[in-house]
């Protein structure tokens, strides 16, 4: 028996099928529950143990899409999600995911597909001018951009070349012993995990208290600074965040990349979420200076109408992130690498081999255009200032933080249990969905703007369902 490839033919209705499909799931996912509603082995239980002997037909499997996956679908493209960080999926972003997966290339090398490299470098230079990022962050400079699946890759790999850096650029083989971090106590998780894949131990990490406003205190990393080479330990890296995950708390760069330029410390900048309102002159003020930064992420895939994944990453010296990362086998040796004209990606990254993600992003900025994009952010932005106003006129409510950006953090008055009866009964309506955090001691509900279909309707609507108690 030899493998039933499908035909053109075959490959074109049931394409234009799956087409079909999604753009009638956009249209009717604000009617869907927005939270799965299926018990933990639900979705596995209908589906068989094992694997098909012979291929089935087309028509079953499309039907196993509404039986098996839609029920177990959190809706996150819904335009009642206020949960977590958007997730935007767009339609010209899909169309190239799709083309990505067509052509099926592997881009680890620039000879192993030259467009793949190159598409993506311009995209990162187009990002780097219309946001006004640091010019080190070119191409042309001594620096680059690169995308990742995820901004956790991305602090990983500016935390391997921080300590590549460290070591004096010797080989990152050659671990440097009590090398230490510092970030935030509002950090992302994401550091701690690559402090741990980079091997800094447990005391590799330090969490800096946070002042009012959460944003990270100077004066006490310069502390925790001098505490460390007082007692002989090596300070390396420093990861500072514009927009926190639980309130979008803006770090003060300026001022810790000035202590880190003192010290000789790698600034990693993570602005995962906030990223994408670089493109707004008016939100210029929150990255103000990024230019002493070392490195710095962002996820188009989070607010920037390109799906999952895109993570945009910069360094401004390329220099210390490839001879950290850079193995080059017998296998892998070609011309073109040695000429030393071309970037191959495979050492900006973990993994060897990537995909061709920056397809999504190219049609993204053509389709929509930085105003395009721009009016999009402004409105959501829009939406949460409407919505902080709501909450400070309503007696039974309380920010629980600034709001620089689209997320508003918010609880009820009579304390905790009240704020999770609120979220229960937001979240068992079906009708949204939000989740929580604490701060400042305060279980706090966080309502982040930021779909890509999500309207003053919407917002209406979760608010009448938050109050409505
Ligand atoms: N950093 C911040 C500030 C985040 O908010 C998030 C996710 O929400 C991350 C890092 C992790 O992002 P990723 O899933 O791309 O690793």
């Amino acid at each position: 028996m030899t493998a039933a490839h499908m035909t053109p033919e075959e490959f074109r209705q049931a394409g234009y099928r799956m087409i079909d499909w999604i753009a009638d799931y956009w249209d009717r996912v604000g009617e869907l529950p927005v939270l799965a509603q299926v018990k933990p082995g639900a979705v596995r239980s209908m589906l068989p143990e094992t694997a098909p002997d012979r291929g089935e037909s087309w028509d079953d499997i499309f039907a196993d899409i509404d039986r098996v996956v839609l029920p177990g679908i959190t809706h996150w493209q819904s335009p009642s999600f206020f949960a977590y960080f958007p997730a935007n999926a767009s339609g010209p972003a899909v169309l190239g995911d799709l083309l990505s997966s067509g052509l099926g290339v592997q881009g680890m090398l620039w000879a192993t597909s030259p467009a793949c490299t190159e598409i993506e470098t311009l995209m990162l230079d187009w990002l780097q001018a219309a946001m006004g990022l640091p010019a080190a962050f070119h191409s042309a400079s001594t620096g680059g951009g690169v995308l990742q699946d995820s901004a956790s890759s991305s602090t990983l790999v500016a935390l391997l070349a921080a300590r590549h850096r460290a070591s004096g650029g010797a080989d990152a083989r050659a671990p440097v012993a009590d090398l230490v971090a510092y970030t935030s106590t509002q950090a992302h998780s994401a550091i701690d995990k690559a402090v741990r894949i980079a091997g800094l131990g447990a005391e590799g990490l330090r969490a800096i208290e946070v002042d009012g406003a959460f944003s990270m205190r100077p004066e006490l990393l310069v502390e925790a600074i001098e505490a460390d080479l007082a007692a002989g330990r090596k300070p390396m890296f420093v990861c500072a965040t514009i927009g926190t995950t639980s309130s979008t708390a803006v770090d003060p760069i300026r001022r810790i990349g000035e202590i880190c330029d003192r010290y000789g410390l790698w600034l990693h900048v993570d602005a995962a979420f906030a990223g994408s309102a670089g493109l707004l002159p008016e939100c210029a003020e929150l990255f103000d200076g990024l230019e002493l930064a070392d490195s710095y992420v962002f996820n188009p895939h989070k607010w920037m109408l390109t799906n999952f994944d895109c993570s945009a990453f910069w360094v401004r010296d390329r220099a210390n992130l490839v001879s950290a990362l850079s193995v080059l086998p017998e296998f892998l040796r070609n011309r073109a690498t040695e000429s030393g004209a071309v970037i191959d990606y495979r050492d900006w990254q973990v993994p060897l081999g990537r995909r061709f993600r920056a397809l999504k992003l190219w049609f993204v900025l053509r389709h929509y255009g930085l105003e395009g994009i721009r009016a999009q952010l402004r409105a959501h932005i829009g939406l949460a200032r409407d919505f902080v106003d709501r909450v400070e006129g309503h007696p039974s409510f309380v920010l629980t933080a600034p709001a620089p950006l689209s997320l508003v953090c918010f609880r009820h008055v009579d304390g905790d249990e009240a704020t999770q009866a609120v979220l229960d009964r937001v979240n068992g309506s079906g009708e949204a969905y939000l989740t929580h955090t604490r701060l400042g001691g305060h279980l706090t509900l966080r309502l982040a703007i930021g779909g890509t279909r999500t309207s003053a309707a919407d917002v209406d609507r979760v608010w009448n369902l938050i109050t409505a108690g």
